[in-house]
């Protein structure tokens, strides 16, 4: 995949990294080693990962990519991570992504801009690794990392997965616990896995997902054996495919690597159904009202006083609001503002509540649709990777547009996965999403792994 990327200064030019940790995984490595002499090894004993520097980690630098963050070192570990160490994992570092993953570029971290290990045929322009997962996608497509912890809100593990030809997996709302993780809009954010495989994201979920009781909306269901999913038969699957993400904006070698896809599945046994998702075209409004109504709420708590980075002023007011101003970059204040608007009063119903509204028939859609089909296959993005300032520039409407595919099923709460599928013309990655009811992450592994 990256043929340039030949050396560890190459790879570290990606920007991947904010942190390595190379004490922290001798010592973790060297434990490995020891439990493997003693014949008891967890299922990711010795694998090396990258954690998205959203996870807080016990007395390791955490920044969400934010200034407003500086020198937080939390004195616990989130619930995914310990789960992944508990099965053996090494941690090789803490990596990038949009400040509190608001962005589809990874251009909005106050670390500075990740890079895609790809390149265009045509030219030698940089390009994004997609966002906000942005370090964890560039560290995996490099082979710096066997895999790497992101999270999703809208499309954050989804669409970098895309643009880097690797293997992103959300899954279902409730599947792994949000405690320790950064939030940013509470009722959608999720992490999941990053890998090179869909072996390796089957193994990988079943390491980091589990109840706990310290996020209520955790779901108490015992956690499958999703590798044991892989079973390589879809014969008789129902498949649907909706017709309302066929849109016109997308380019025609995205729509043509869809219907790829839908020949190989059918090739494979599948029956393809056409679904209707009438509400699909609201999924984006709504989302960009929800989403950042959540973060306004989630971000109140950095006021200079309990986290990272204090800008002293002439009284308390003065203090928090310096501290917030140089603390947040654009795209987060940018966000804040609108959804501390959604959610004051004489705006609240017209905006938010409608937006919850709006939600939940997206949320039947998909349902009326499940009665009918087992899982769902659309691309994950209408483009490949991008230039850097290509959709940064002006209108922040041409950032969010590239989330439309991924962010229906964020508000519906279901499980999705991208998996590399072909090349665009000048030689970039492409992804398929396919989507499954809640919490039947099986099929939606199982249907991957027929497609990879
Ligand atoms: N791109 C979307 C946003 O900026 C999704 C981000 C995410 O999933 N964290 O909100």
């Amino acid at each position: 995949t990256a043929a340039h990327i030949t050396s560890m200064d190459a790879a570290r030019g990606l920007n991947a990294y904010i942190t390595e940790t190379p004490e922290k995984a001798v010592e973790m490595a060297t434990a490995s080693d020891q439990r493997r002499a003693q014949g008891t090894v967890g299922k990711m004993e010795g694998i090396p990962l990258a954690i998205k520097d959203l996870f807080c980690t016990k007395d390791t630098l955490t920044t969400a990519a934010s200034h407003i963050l500086d020198g937080f070192k939390p004195k616990y570990e989130s619930t995914v991570t310990t789960n992944l160490w508990n099965e053996g994992a090494v941690m090789l570092g803490k990596v990038n992504l949009d400040e509190f993953a608001m962005g589809s570029s990874n251009e909005t971290s106050f670390y500075g801009n990740v890079v895609n290990p790809w390149r265009r045929q045509t030219d030698d322009q940089p390009l994004v690794p997609g966002g906000s997962s942005g370090g964890s996608a560039s560290a995996v497509a490099a082979y710096t990392a066997m895999g790497a912890t992101g999270t999703d809100t809208g499309g954050s593990i989804r669409q970098p997965a895309a643009f880097t030809g690797i293997v992103g997996m959300k899954p279902t709302y409730g599947r792994c616990s949000r405690w320790g993780v950064v939030a940013f809009a509470s009722s959608l954010d999720q992490a999941g896995p990053m890998t090179r495989s869909v072996r390796d994201a089957a193994i990988m979920l079943e390491a980091m997902a589990g109840f706990d009781p310290k996020d209520s909306t955790s779901v108490d269901m015992d956690v499958p054996n999703f590798e044991a999913a892989l079973t390589g038969d879809i014969k008789g699957l129902k498949v649907g495919i909706p017709k309302e993400y066929r849109l016109d904006s997308v380019p025609a070698e995205i729509q043509s690597l869809w219907d790829k896809g839908i020949e190989w599945l059918k090739a494979a046994g599948a029956e393809i159904v056409e679904i209707s998702l009438p509400h699909t075209k609201y999924a984006l409004p709504s989302y960009y009202i929800i989403a950042p109504a959540e973060a306004s709420s989630n971000l109140a708590r950095y006021d200079g006083v309990r986290y990272g980075l204090r800008v002293e002023g002439k009284d308390l007011a003065d203090m928090y609001s310096r501290t917030r101003a140089e603390g947040f970059g654009s795209e987060v204040q940018r966000r804040l503002l609108i959804g501390t608007y959604a959610l004051s009063a004489g705006y609240y119903d017209a905006y938010y509540l409608k937006a919850q509204k709006v939600r939940a028939r997206i949320a039947e859609d998909f349902n009326t649709a499940f009665k009918e089909v087992d899982t769902i296959l659309t691309p994950t993005a209408p483009s490949a990777a991008f230039a850097f300032g290509e959709k940064s520039g002006g209108d922040p409407l041409e950032m969010y547009l590239n989330d439309v595919f991924t962010v229906p099923a964020s508000l519906a709460g279901l499980p999705g996965i991208s998996l590399p599928a072909g090349l665009s013309g000048d030689g970039l990655p492409l992804g398929l999403q396919l989507l499954g009811r809640p919490f039947d992450e099986e099929t939606v592994i199982r249907t991957a792994g027929v497609l990879e």
